[in-house]
Protein backbone atom coordinates (compact mmCIF):
# COMPACT_ATOMS: atom_id res chain seq x y z
CA UNK A 1 0.00 0.00 0.00
CA UNK A 2 1.35 3.43 -1.08
CA UNK A 3 1.06 6.37 2.28
CA UNK A 4 -0.71 9.66 0.85
CA UNK A 5 -0.37 13.28 2.55
CA UNK A 6 -2.37 15.26 1.24
CA UNK A 7 -2.39 19.26 2.27
CA UNK A 8 -1.30 18.32 5.93
CA UNK A 9 -1.08 21.15 7.98
CA UNK A 10 -0.30 21.62 11.84
CA UNK A 11 0.45 23.88 14.36
CA UNK A 12 1.53 23.56 17.75
CA UNK A 13 -0.49 26.36 19.57
CA UNK A 14 0.31 29.60 17.88
CA UNK A 15 3.58 27.43 16.01
CA UNK A 16 3.08 26.48 12.87
CA UNK A 17 5.01 23.10 11.96
CA UNK A 18 3.63 22.03 9.16
CA UNK A 19 2.05 24.28 5.77
CA UNK A 20 -0.14 22.46 3.08
CA UNK A 21 2.24 19.18 2.60
CA UNK A 22 1.36 16.78 -0.03
CA UNK A 23 3.49 13.99 -1.32
CA UNK A 24 3.02 9.90 -1.52
CA UNK A 25 5.45 7.07 -0.48
CA UNK A 26 4.98 5.01 -3.02
CA UNK A 27 4.01 0.85 -2.33
CA UNK A 28 7.22 -1.21 -1.60
CA UNK A 29 9.98 2.32 -1.22
CA UNK A 30 12.09 3.97 0.93
CA UNK A 31 11.07 7.51 1.71
CA UNK A 32 13.20 9.76 3.72
CA UNK A 33 12.03 12.84 5.09
CA UNK A 34 15.39 14.71 5.30
CA UNK A 35 15.69 18.39 6.91
CA UNK A 36 17.73 20.45 9.89
CA UNK A 37 15.91 19.75 12.94
CA UNK A 38 12.66 21.67 13.63
CA UNK A 39 11.54 21.49 9.80
CA UNK A 40 8.53 19.40 10.44
CA UNK A 41 9.58 15.88 10.24
CA UNK A 42 8.57 14.24 13.56
CA UNK A 43 5.17 15.78 13.33
CA UNK A 44 4.70 14.52 9.93
CA UNK A 45 5.64 10.90 10.97
CA UNK A 46 3.47 11.46 14.20
CA UNK A 47 0.64 12.22 12.60
CA UNK A 48 0.84 9.33 10.65
CA UNK A 49 1.68 6.79 13.11
CA UNK A 50 -1.26 8.04 15.09
CA UNK A 51 0.77 9.72 17.94
CA UNK A 52 -0.57 13.23 17.26
CA UNK A 53 -4.50 14.33 16.11
CA UNK A 54 -5.14 15.54 12.09
CA UNK A 55 -5.79 18.98 12.01
CA UNK A 56 -6.18 19.64 8.42
CA UNK A 57 -5.53 17.57 5.44
CA UNK A 58 -6.15 13.48 4.86
CA UNK A 59 -3.85 10.78 5.11
CA UNK A 60 -4.82 7.63 3.10
CA UNK A 61 -2.71 4.07 2.95
CA UNK A 62 -3.48 2.67 -0.68
CA UNK A 63 -6.44 5.22 -1.52
CA UNK A 64 -8.23 4.79 1.82
CA UNK A 65 -8.85 7.57 4.46
CA UNK A 66 -6.58 6.86 6.96
CA UNK A 67 -6.55 9.67 8.91
CA UNK A 68 -8.45 13.06 8.53
CA UNK A 69 -10.09 15.81 10.71
CA UNK A 70 -12.52 13.84 13.03
CA UNK A 71 -11.36 10.54 11.70
CA UNK A 72 -7.56 9.83 14.36
CA UNK A 73 -7.42 5.77 15.18
CA UNK A 74 -4.98 5.08 17.66
CA UNK A 75 -1.74 3.78 16.79
CA UNK A 76 -3.09 0.21 17.90
CA UNK A 77 -5.11 0.52 15.09
CA UNK A 78 -3.11 1.16 12.17
CA UNK A 79 -1.44 -1.19 10.00
CA UNK A 80 2.15 0.71 10.84
CA UNK A 81 5.05 -0.25 12.29
CA UNK A 82 6.67 2.15 14.61
CA UNK A 83 10.87 2.42 15.42
CA UNK A 84 12.06 5.43 17.46
CA UNK A 85 15.77 7.00 17.53
CA UNK A 86 15.42 5.15 21.40
CA UNK A 87 13.72 2.07 20.95
CA UNK A 88 11.96 1.96 23.78
CA UNK A 89 11.76 -1.96 24.31
CA UNK A 90 9.64 -3.51 27.09
CA UNK A 91 11.72 -3.09 29.87
CA UNK A 92 10.54 -6.34 31.68
CA UNK A 93 10.62 -8.64 28.54
CA UNK A 94 13.46 -10.38 26.96
CA UNK A 95 14.56 -9.23 23.36
CA UNK A 96 13.54 -12.52 22.50
CA UNK A 97 9.80 -11.80 23.77
CA UNK A 98 9.94 -7.90 22.90
CA UNK A 99 10.31 -9.20 19.21
CA UNK A 100 7.60 -11.91 19.72
CA UNK A 101 5.11 -9.38 21.04
CA UNK A 102 4.36 -7.88 17.35
CA UNK A 103 3.98 -11.17 15.78
CA UNK A 104 0.50 -12.97 15.69
CA UNK A 105 0.29 -15.56 18.35
CA UNK A 106 -0.31 -18.09 15.80
CA UNK A 107 3.86 -16.99 15.22
CA UNK A 108 4.98 -16.18 18.50
CA UNK A 109 4.51 -19.84 19.81
CA UNK A 110 6.13 -22.26 17.11
CA UNK A 111 8.71 -19.65 15.51
CA UNK A 112 11.50 -19.72 17.92
CA UNK A 113 13.63 -20.49 14.48
CA UNK A 114 12.28 -17.17 13.20
CA UNK A 115 12.78 -15.13 16.17
CA UNK A 116 16.61 -16.02 16.24
CA UNK A 117 16.52 -15.74 12.38
CA UNK A 118 15.36 -12.22 12.80
CA UNK A 119 17.95 -11.90 16.04
CA UNK A 120 20.97 -12.96 13.82
CA UNK A 121 20.14 -10.28 10.93
CA UNK A 122 20.28 -7.36 12.94
CA UNK A 123 23.48 -9.03 14.40
CA UNK A 124 21.73 -9.96 17.81
CA UNK A 125 22.40 -13.40 17.07
CA UNK A 126 22.26 -15.43 20.33
CA UNK A 127 21.12 -12.81 22.74
CA UNK A 128 17.82 -13.01 22.57
CA UNK A 129 17.74 -14.79 26.44
CA UNK A 130 18.81 -11.18 27.45
CA UNK A 131 16.96 -7.84 29.11
CA UNK A 132 17.04 -4.90 27.17
CA UNK A 133 18.73 -3.41 30.13
CA UNK A 134 22.05 -5.59 29.25
CA UNK A 135 22.38 -4.65 26.43
CA UNK A 136 24.52 -1.22 24.83
CA UNK A 137 22.27 1.37 23.55
CA UNK A 138 23.08 0.53 20.63
CA UNK A 139 22.19 -3.52 20.46
CA UNK A 140 18.81 -2.17 22.12
CA UNK A 141 18.09 -0.10 18.93
CA UNK A 142 18.86 -3.05 16.58
CA UNK A 143 16.46 -5.18 18.73
CA UNK A 144 13.77 -2.23 18.06
CA UNK A 145 14.64 -2.90 14.76
CA UNK A 146 13.83 -6.28 14.32
CA UNK A 147 10.65 -6.02 16.87
CA UNK A 148 8.99 -3.55 13.69
CA UNK A 149 10.24 -5.50 11.21
CA UNK A 150 9.25 -9.25 12.27
CA UNK A 151 5.25 -8.68 11.95
CA UNK A 152 5.89 -7.61 8.17
CA UNK A 153 4.02 -4.29 8.49
CA UNK A 154 2.63 -2.91 5.24
CA UNK A 155 3.81 0.71 6.62
CA UNK A 156 7.25 1.12 8.09
CA UNK A 157 7.26 4.56 10.07
CA UNK A 158 11.49 5.20 11.47
CA UNK A 159 12.15 8.13 13.05
CA UNK A 160 16.11 8.64 13.11
CA UNK A 161 16.29 4.88 13.70
CA UNK A 162 19.94 4.77 13.11
CA UNK A 163 20.92 7.70 15.52
CA UNK A 164 22.19 5.78 18.49
CA UNK A 165 23.86 2.86 16.77
CA UNK A 166 27.93 3.48 16.57
CA UNK A 167 29.07 4.84 13.13
CA UNK A 168 30.60 1.57 12.08
CA UNK A 169 27.47 -0.45 11.99
CA UNK A 170 25.34 2.04 10.87
CA UNK A 171 26.20 1.41 7.22
CA UNK A 172 25.87 -1.73 7.44
CA UNK A 173 22.69 -2.16 9.04
CA UNK A 174 21.19 0.19 6.74
CA UNK A 175 21.84 -1.49 3.71
CA UNK A 176 20.42 -4.81 5.60
CA UNK A 177 17.61 -3.02 6.46
CA UNK A 178 17.10 -1.80 3.10
CA UNK A 179 17.74 -4.95 1.77
CA UNK A 180 14.97 -6.56 4.29
CA UNK A 181 12.57 -4.03 3.42
CA UNK A 182 12.90 -4.04 -0.70
CA UNK A 183 12.03 -7.94 -0.09
CA UNK A 184 8.98 -7.42 1.76
CA UNK A 185 8.07 -4.58 -0.51
CA UNK A 186 7.52 -2.57 3.29
CA UNK A 187 6.27 1.07 2.26
CA UNK A 188 8.68 2.81 4.63
CA UNK A 189 8.85 6.47 5.75
CA UNK A 190 12.15 7.38 7.42
CA UNK A 191 12.89 10.68 8.85
CA UNK A 192 16.60 11.94 9.40
CA UNK A 193 18.72 14.89 9.37
CA UNK A 194 21.41 13.19 7.75
CA UNK A 195 22.17 13.54 3.62
CA UNK A 196 24.22 10.88 3.37
CA UNK A 197 21.99 8.67 5.66
CA UNK A 198 18.78 9.33 2.97
CA UNK A 199 21.61 9.08 -0.16
CA UNK A 200 22.34 5.70 0.97
CA UNK A 201 18.86 4.29 1.84
CA UNK A 202 16.15 6.19 0.20
CA UNK A 203 14.39 5.40 -3.18
CA UNK A 204 12.78 8.90 -2.97
CA UNK A 205 13.95 11.79 -0.68
CA UNK A 206 11.61 14.87 0.44
CA UNK A 207 13.44 17.49 1.23
CA UNK A 208 11.67 19.95 3.82
CA UNK A 209 12.47 23.19 5.14
CA UNK A 210 10.81 25.51 7.27
CA UNK A 211 7.72 23.09 7.67
CA UNK A 212 7.33 22.50 3.10
CA UNK A 213 8.36 20.16 1.24
CA UNK A 214 11.37 22.00 -1.00
CA UNK A 215 11.35 18.49 -3.35
CA UNK A 216 10.47 15.52 -3.70
CA UNK A 217 11.96 12.89 -6.16
CA UNK A 218 14.62 10.17 -6.45
CA UNK A 219 17.88 11.06 -5.00
CA UNK A 220 18.87 11.30 -9.24
CA UNK A 221 15.92 13.77 -9.85
CA UNK A 222 17.24 15.80 -6.85
CA UNK A 223 20.86 16.21 -8.36
CA UNK A 224 20.08 16.54 -11.47
CA UNK A 225 17.70 19.04 -11.41
CA UNK A 226 17.54 20.61 -7.75
CA UNK A 227 14.63 23.61 -7.39
CA UNK A 228 16.67 25.50 -4.63
CA UNK A 229 20.01 25.60 -3.29
CA UNK A 230 19.30 23.41 -0.23
CA UNK A 231 18.19 20.39 -2.09
CA UNK A 232 21.62 20.16 -4.25
CA UNK A 233 23.43 21.15 -0.86
CA UNK A 234 22.05 17.42 0.17
CA UNK A 235 25.14 15.81 -1.99
CA UNK A 236 28.19 15.97 -0.95
CA UNK A 237 30.54 19.06 -1.87
CA UNK A 238 27.63 21.16 -2.88
CA UNK A 239 28.27 24.97 -2.25
CA UNK A 240 25.80 27.79 -2.10
CA UNK A 241 28.10 31.20 -3.70
CA UNK A 242 26.07 34.64 -3.44
CA UNK A 243 26.58 36.23 -7.01
CA UNK A 244 25.01 39.50 -8.83
CA UNK A 245 24.41 38.96 -12.40
CA UNK A 246 26.52 42.00 -14.08
CA UNK A 247 27.53 42.80 -17.36
CA UNK A 248 26.27 39.24 -18.79
CA UNK A 249 28.19 37.35 -15.96
CA UNK A 250 28.24 35.59 -12.50
CA UNK A 251 29.67 37.94 -10.44
CA UNK A 252 30.94 36.91 -6.31
CA UNK A 253 33.73 37.67 -4.40
CA UNK A 254 35.17 34.62 -6.23
CA UNK A 255 35.62 36.18 -9.82
CA UNK A 256 33.44 36.45 -12.53
CA UNK A 257 31.96 33.73 -14.19
CA UNK A 258 30.46 33.82 -17.35
CA UNK A 259 26.88 33.08 -18.33
CA UNK A 260 27.23 29.83 -20.14
CA UNK A 261 28.58 28.24 -17.00
CA UNK A 262 25.61 28.36 -15.55
CA UNK A 263 22.63 26.00 -16.35
CA UNK A 264 19.74 28.20 -17.70
CA UNK A 265 18.39 31.04 -18.96
CA UNK A 266 20.46 34.22 -17.91
CA UNK A 267 19.09 36.54 -15.53
CA UNK A 268 18.43 40.14 -15.18
CA UNK A 269 20.93 42.26 -15.29
CA UNK A 270 21.82 43.32 -11.40
CA UNK A 271 19.85 40.44 -9.91
CA UNK A 272 21.25 38.74 -6.62
CA UNK A 273 21.37 35.29 -6.85
CA UNK A 274 22.57 31.82 -5.09
CA UNK A 275 24.84 29.83 -7.21
CA UNK A 276 24.68 26.42 -5.86
CA UNK A 277 28.58 24.78 -7.34
CA UNK A 278 29.58 21.33 -6.75
CA UNK A 279 33.32 21.13 -6.07
CA UNK A 280 34.55 19.01 -8.95
CA UNK A 281 32.55 21.45 -10.78
CA UNK A 282 35.75 23.39 -10.28
CA UNK A 283 38.52 24.55 -12.46
CA UNK A 284 41.82 25.74 -11.07
CA UNK A 285 44.19 27.96 -13.23
CA UNK A 286 47.06 29.45 -12.19
CA UNK A 287 46.59 33.66 -11.45
CA UNK A 288 48.41 36.10 -10.02
CA UNK A 289 44.95 38.22 -9.09
CA UNK A 290 43.32 34.45 -8.08
CA UNK A 291 42.54 33.15 -4.56
CA UNK A 292 45.21 31.75 -2.54
CA UNK A 293 45.16 27.72 -1.76
CA UNK A 294 44.91 27.59 2.19
CA UNK A 295 45.04 23.66 1.86
CA UNK A 296 45.40 20.56 -0.34
CA UNK A 297 44.16 17.36 1.17
CA UNK A 298 44.59 14.13 -1.02
CA UNK A 299 41.21 11.67 -1.40
CA UNK A 300 42.43 9.02 -3.19
CA UNK A 301 41.43 9.63 -6.57
CA UNK A 302 41.21 13.17 -6.36
CA UNK A 303 41.99 16.32 -4.05
CA UNK A 304 40.08 18.68 -1.89
CA UNK A 305 41.54 22.33 -2.30
CA UNK A 306 40.72 25.12 -0.25
CA UNK A 307 40.68 28.34 -1.44
CA UNK A 308 40.36 31.59 0.33
CA UNK A 309 39.34 35.05 -0.26
CA UNK A 310 41.30 38.21 1.12
CA UNK A 311 37.44 38.96 3.02
CA UNK A 312 37.87 35.64 4.54
CA UNK A 313 35.57 33.67 2.40
CA UNK A 314 36.17 30.35 1.14
CA UNK A 315 35.63 27.96 -1.53
CA UNK A 316 36.91 24.14 -1.91
CA UNK A 317 37.04 22.35 -5.36
CA UNK A 318 37.86 18.99 -6.07
CA UNK A 319 40.73 18.29 -8.67
CA UNK A 320 42.24 14.85 -10.09
CA UNK A 321 44.71 13.59 -7.56
CA UNK A 322 47.19 14.27 -10.11
CA UNK A 323 46.32 17.97 -10.43
CA UNK A 324 46.56 18.65 -6.81
CA UNK A 325 49.92 17.10 -6.25
CA UNK A 326 50.99 20.18 -8.20
CA UNK A 327 49.21 22.40 -6.08
CA UNK A 328 51.19 24.35 -3.13
CA UNK A 329 49.11 25.93 -0.10
CA UNK A 330 49.74 30.02 -0.74
CA UNK A 331 49.62 29.46 -4.64
CA UNK A 332 47.31 31.90 -6.16
CA UNK A 333 44.62 30.32 -8.81
CA UNK A 334 41.67 31.92 -10.50
CA UNK A 335 38.60 29.62 -10.10
CA UNK A 336 35.96 28.51 -12.88
CA UNK A 337 32.88 26.22 -13.49
CA UNK A 338 32.82 24.35 -15.92
CA UNK A 339 30.76 25.30 -18.07
CA UNK A 340 26.61 24.33 -17.69
CA UNK A 341 27.34 22.40 -14.85
CA UNK A 342 26.38 25.04 -12.23
CA UNK A 343 23.33 26.34 -11.46
CA UNK A 344 21.84 29.95 -10.36
CA UNK A 345 18.48 30.44 -8.28
CA UNK A 346 16.54 33.58 -7.42
CA UNK A 347 17.27 34.62 -3.58
CA UNK A 348 14.32 33.81 -1.25
CA UNK A 349 13.80 34.25 1.82
CA UNK A 350 12.58 30.96 3.48
P1 LIG B 1 11.88 17.86 13.17
O1 LIG B 1 11.39 16.48 13.38
O2 LIG B 1 12.14 18.17 11.73
O3 LIG B 1 13.04 18.22 14.04
P2 LIG B 1 9.44 18.65 14.50
O4 LIG B 1 8.33 18.06 13.72
O5 LIG B 1 9.85 17.96 15.75
O6 LIG B 1 10.69 18.88 13.55
O7 LIG B 1 9.06 20.15 14.89
C1 LIG B 1 8.51 21.09 13.97
C2 LIG B 1 8.24 22.40 14.69
O8 LIG B 1 7.24 22.22 15.67
C3 LIG B 1 9.43 22.97 15.42
O9 LIG B 1 9.36 24.37 15.34
C4 LIG B 1 9.22 22.51 16.84
O10 LIG B 1 9.81 23.40 17.74
C5 LIG B 1 7.71 22.53 16.96
N1 LIG B 1 7.23 21.50 17.91
C6 LIG B 1 7.40 20.16 17.78
N2 LIG B 1 6.78 19.51 18.80
C7 LIG B 1 6.22 20.45 19.56
C8 LIG B 1 5.44 20.41 20.75
N3 LIG B 1 5.12 19.26 21.36
N4 LIG B 1 5.04 21.60 21.26
C9 LIG B 1 5.33 22.77 20.67
N5 LIG B 1 6.05 22.87 19.53
C10 LIG B 1 6.51 21.73 18.98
Amino acid sequence: MSLEFSHIAHAYGATPALNDVSFTAPLGEITCLLGASGCGKSTLLGLAAGLLSIQSGRIALGGETLAEPGLNPPPEKRPVGLVFQDGALFPHMSIAKNIAFGLPKARRMDDAGEIETWLARVGLGGLGDRYPHELSGGQQQRAALARAMAPEPAILLMDEPFASVDIVLRRALRRECRILLRERQTTTVLVTHDPDEALDIADRIAVMEAGRIVQFGTPQELYNAPLAPSVGAIFGGAQIVRATFKDGAYESVFGRWAADCVLGDPPEENTALDILVQARALRLDRDREGLAVRDVHPLGARARVLLRHPSGAELTAEVPQSAGDHIRPGALYRVKPDPASVRAFAVRDV
